[in-house]
């Protein structure tokens, strides 16, 4: 293991080492790189602790974050879906489906920490371009997620109209029970081809728009160069 330049690195990968073998490192790792954009100012707010990360690496993570007089904020999952063009029982289920979940929000600016207390009025809810501007990606990218979720969603709805007749009420029971989606026709299958298909960038917490992986956008590029100086600063670019 390299020589580690700050005492913050070297808690970081300690708190790494702590692991399971069963934790998702990769993802993991990817926390530690979001942590130290935010150390450096590459982004201005670092989520913590959404997905499936483990309460052996959420808890310590929380708790480092305190020590270093950082602003640490629980609050809803984030989401700007443009659920306008979904039926109204769909966005509200869809909604109820998040509600549930709780991740942190970690910065450095009181300001900020207000920012994300707002969101959290608003039960999660913000736009394209705020979830852009206080994570620090571009907001092309951002845009291209919600493209993609947008294009699961019309899959999902159409799935269960043909599953359910047409019939509102069946779909909505179908959607609750959590029925499994298998696209059919021709618009499904390219929907849900779409949908999942992501280009993560080399190193960073998002996924680039069809421009940025293409090279015609320079945004994913630049905010990689910036991820990877700051990984090669505190000595982490072998780990
Ligand atoms: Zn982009």
């Amino acid at each position: 293991m390299k020589e580690k330049n700050s005492e913050i690195n070297r808690y970081l990968l300690e708190i790494l080492d702590q692991q399971g073998s069963k934790a998702e490192r990769r993802e993991l790792i990817g926390e530690v790189y979001d942590f130290l954009a935010l150390l450096d100012g590459v982004k201005l707010v670092f989520l913590h602790g959404r997905g499936h990360a483990p309460v052996q690496w959420v808890e310590p993570i929380k708790t480092f974050a305190c020590s270093l007089k950082l602003f640490v904020i629980e609050g809803f999952y984030w989401d700007a879906t443009p659920y306008d063009e979904f039926p109204n029982w769909y966005q509200e289920h869809c909604r109820n489906q998040l509600l549930p979940f709780r991740a942190w929000y970690i910065c450095k600016e009181a300001e900020l920490a207000a920012a994300i207390k707002n969101i959290n009025t608003r039960a999660g809810r913000l736009s394209m371009a705020e979830e852009a501007y206080l994570l620090g990606y571009p907001e092309c990218c951002v845009r291209a997620h919600y493209e993609r979720a947008c294009l699961y969603h019309r899959g999902t709805l159409s799935i269960l109209r043909r599953l359910a007749k047409g019939n509102q009420n069946k779909m909505e029971a179908l959607a609750i029970g959590n029925a499994h989606l298998i696209p059919i026709t021709q618009q499904e299958i390219e929907d849900f081809d779409f949908a999942f298909k992501i280009h993560p960038p080399i190193v960073g917490s998002w996924n680039m728009c069809d421009a940025c992986s293409s090279g015609a956008k320079p945004f994913s590029d630049n905010l990689v160069k910036k991820y990877l100086s700051v990984i090669e600063k505190a000595g982490m670019a072998d780990y």
